[in-house]
């Protein structure tokens, strides 16, 4: 990519401790408690491992990736502490809705994971960031007063150094690196502490007497190269040194899905009506993506959480919530109708949900068409 002569201006936003916060927006009683959530792997109420901690928890030594039974322990004198499961549903919607307000505050947007994502502001911009730094306060601010949730914000010429902002300060931070002092911000870190330097690199890195993100910024590059490869060996010196190209895409959505947990695990097909909403969702998401779907599946988790999927594919394209209702309806009478002539007999389910997939953009697609058109 050829440098421009204006810097972009890049925000990247984090969500603080996303799926504990979704829990203490959710219950906000929890808020002054040490709150785990846990992904539990089902034997016992102690076997899984922690998934995300508020700020307390980590505090008192919780950590992501502990075994439950380990996070209890520390946390066993502690009568308030709050375990609970994922509710990956809920974080899912939470998340759709914090996306959408962050993706209308520029022209590039870019979701990186469930709780992060960049923005490419650098329309406009002048050398100070001004812009960028009024329109990264509005996203926290926003975020805080519609949704009940800090983020942290950074600020920077790239996505590494919005990147590097963002980990600077956490949570509920604001940190602006402007263009030309990416070495002074970086200078004194420990390599291990630059985005995309993994734990075996930084070892690499340390037995060739490089240590902080200065030694690595002027290494030679020749030797970086035998190390690390042609690639990855003159891309860790540009880490070091602030230096990345990679522009802010949107990531081309590959399927949407909706899931729901039942009020009463079925065995039948008697819950048509939830699925009148999901469909309709899923319609509405399609429009607004601008993307037409070729095939619709089913999701039912049954109570023994077993997943099974069935679907459908069709022509011509549809954006429509009746086909999708009028398909997934069929393929969940077709499943339920199979399953009862099962030597097992029926299988009970807790959760269903249906998929939209083979997704085209609707301007691309040469005709859109309606229910009649697919009967
Ligand atoms: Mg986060």
């Amino acid at each position: 990519m050829i440098a421009s002569e204006r810097p972009r201006a890049i925000i990247a936003v984090d969500l603080d401790y996303f799926y504990a916060q979704c829990e203490e927006v959710r219950n906000p009683s929890i808020k002054s408690k040490p709150v785990v959530v846990c992904v539990y792997s089902g034997r016992t109420q102690e076997s899984g491992a922690v998934s995300t901690c508020n700020y307390i928890a980590r505090d008192l030594g919780v950590r992501s990736g502990m075994p439950i039974a380990l996070a209890k322990r520390i946390l066993r004198d502690n009568l308030t502490a709050v375990f609970l499961p994922m509710d990956m549903e809920y974080y899912q919607t939470v998340s759709e809705r914090i996306m959408g307000l962050i993706s209308s505050k520029g022209e590039k947007f870019e979701q990186a994971s469930i709780d992060e994502a960049y923005l490419d502001v650098t329309t406009k911009q002048d050398a100070n960031f001004r812009i960028a730094e009024e329109i990264g306060k509005a996203i926290k601010a926003e975020i805080l007063s519609e949704e009940k949730m800090t983020c942290t914000v950074g600020v920077g010429q790239n996505k590494l150094m919005a990147k590097m902002a963002v980990d600077s300060k956490k949570p509920d931070g604001f940190t602006i690196i402007l263009p030309g002092l990416e070495r002074s911000f970086l200078n004194r870190l420990p390599v291990g502490k630059l985005f995309g330097i993994g734990p075996k690199t930084e070892e690499k890195l340390k037995a060739m007497g490089i240590v902080t993100a200065r030694d690595l910024a002027s290494a030679d590059r020749e030797t970086l190269s035998d190390h690390f490869g042609k690639k990855l060996g003159p891309t860790l010196r540009d880490i070091a040194n602030g230096v990345d190209e990679s522009p802010v895409v949107e990531k081309p959505i590959e399927q949407l899905s909706r899931i729901i947990t039942l009020k009463s695990d079925a065995n039948s097909f008697d819950f048509h009506d939830v699925l009148t909403p999901m469909s309709e969702y899923l319609s509405k998401k399609l429009f607004s993506s601008k993307m037409m779907c070729k095939t619709v599946g089913i999701i039912l988790i049954t109570s023994e959480l077993k997943i099974k999927t069935r679907s459908k594919s069709f022509s011509p394209t549809t954006q429509s919530g009746d086909q999708i209702l009028k398909v997934a309806s069929e393929l969940f009478y077709s499943f339920f109708e199979e399953q009862s002539k099962s030597p097992q007999g029926p299988i009970s389910v807790r959760r269903v949900g249906i998929k939209v997939s083979d997704l085209v953009a609707t301007s691309t697609s040469k005709k859109t068409e309606t229910l009649e058109d697919y009967i």
